[in-house]
């Protein structure tokens, strides 16, 4: 068989960041094109491949038997030639606080359409940090983007073994992938008219640190949510302790409105859409202050548009969608992270993705497939 001509991707291109090395990965191993990419976050202060983005990089090799070169930390350009996908029991090492999350991101597509046969479930472990800045914390995964992902008909499990936070990690998160198999019926999402607020769900947690922090913060964040006049009887607030090494503490809201998501199909009934908002404490800053600005992510959120989907789960559920059938939602914002998502998914598969303001604060997003 004759090979495929490799995709020559600029890493500069749009966001310049980790994002696209991660989703021509995805991309690569599930339509079998080889990827060379160049300009590796080229738009970030320290381009090149860091540890994460390298794990995720040895990853996907594995898992897909792949030829790489190029492959160092430090790396700013690396070829990538996939084989076959195979699912299984698979163990990486992040070897550093690197997002366990973004890794699993990196390898989840793969894996859900490594096989058809459901039986053949994989059963993967990560380590490294599991609450990290400026990308989905455990929390975030388990109480949006897999609750987004399963109305795709996309099942995915994760357990929290360990908390890790930097600087030194140590988290273990376990996720279990069930083989995607599209229903014959299935209809194309539709994720776009926000119904009744159902609850607001406050979670403080702290890793060897006083428990005391998260029962500031969740007062905090109770208390400007009540000010903003939301009822208090949809705030429920709950404390966690976290077990693992090192230090650290975080919250997240969770934020539960009605919805129907498959408008023309016969099962077009109720269904809820989850929209979590994480933080993580900070030395520099109260726990008084991290709950006043939990609560603002929600207030944004519920006062200045109602759109379902918010920013990051946004750019995370381009790809399953154009994976699934396609589908719309209404957006808050799209990010530079979104565009440059849209722009690679588009240099791989036949879809279009499409972005129409319908006023200021809401997007309709359209993945046409
Ligand atoms: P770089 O270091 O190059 O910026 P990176 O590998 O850390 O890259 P990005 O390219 O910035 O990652 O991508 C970050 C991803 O994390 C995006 O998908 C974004 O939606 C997600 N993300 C960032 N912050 C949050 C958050 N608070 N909650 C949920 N997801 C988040």
């Amino acid at each position: 068989m004759p090979k495929t001509k490799p995709l020559k991707i600029d890493g500069s291109t749009g966001e310049g960041g980790g994002q696209i090395i991660r989703t021509a990965l995805s991309l690569s191993m599930l339509t079998g094109i080889p990827v060379e990419i160049i300009n590796i976050r080229a738009g970030r202060a320290k381009p090149g491949l860091m540890r994460q983005h390298l794990v995720c990089l040895q990853a996907s090799q594995q898992i897909s038997d792949a030829t790489v070169s190029g492959a160092y930390l430090g790396s700013t350009a690396f070829s990538f030639s996939p084989h076959a996908i195979k699912s299984g029991d698979y163990s990486f090492d992040i070897g550093s606080a690197g997002s366990t999350s973004l890794v699993l991101q990196t390898l989840l597509p793969a894996l859900l359409f490594a096989n058809t046969d459901v039986s053949s479930k994989s059963t993967v472990t990560f380590k490294g940090g599991t609450h990290n800045p400026m990308a989905p914390t455990t929390d975030f995964l388990q109480q949006a983007f897999i609750p987004a992902l399963a109305k795709l008909d996309m099942q995915v499990d994760i357990e929290l073994q360990q908390a890790g936070f930097a600087p030194i990690g140590g988290g273990v998160i376990q996720a279990t992938i069930t083989p995607f198999m599209r229903r014959a019926d299935s209809k194309p999402l539709q994720l776009t008219k926000r119904g009744d607020l159902i609850g607001i769900e406050l979670v403080a947690s702290t890793l060897n640190l006083e428990y005391d922090i998260c029962k500031r913060e969740l007062a905090s964040a109770r208390t400007a949510l009540i000010e903003s006049c939301i009822d208090e009887a949809l705030i429920k607030s709950q404390g966690n302790k976290l077990h693992g090494i090192g230090e650290g503490n975080t919250c997240y809201a969770l934020v539960t409105h009605k919805t129907t998501h498959k408008a023309d199909s016969p099962d077009n009934y109720e269904q809820l859409h989850q929209e979590a908002f994480t933080l993580l404490g900070e030395k520099r800053s109260s726990a008084e202050n991290v709950g006043s600005r939990l609560a603002g992510l929600v207030k944004r959120y519920l006062f200045q548009t109602d759109a379902l989907v918010d920013e990051y789960l946004t750019d995370q559920l381009l790809l399953p969608l154009a994976l699934s059938g396609g589908g719309e939602f209404t957006a808050r914002v799209i990010s530079g992270h979104t565009k440059t998502q849209a722009w690679l998914i588009e240099q791989f598969l036949p879809v279009e993705i499409k972005f129409n303001a319908i006023d200021d604060d809401k997007i309709l997003v359209q993945v046409v497939c």
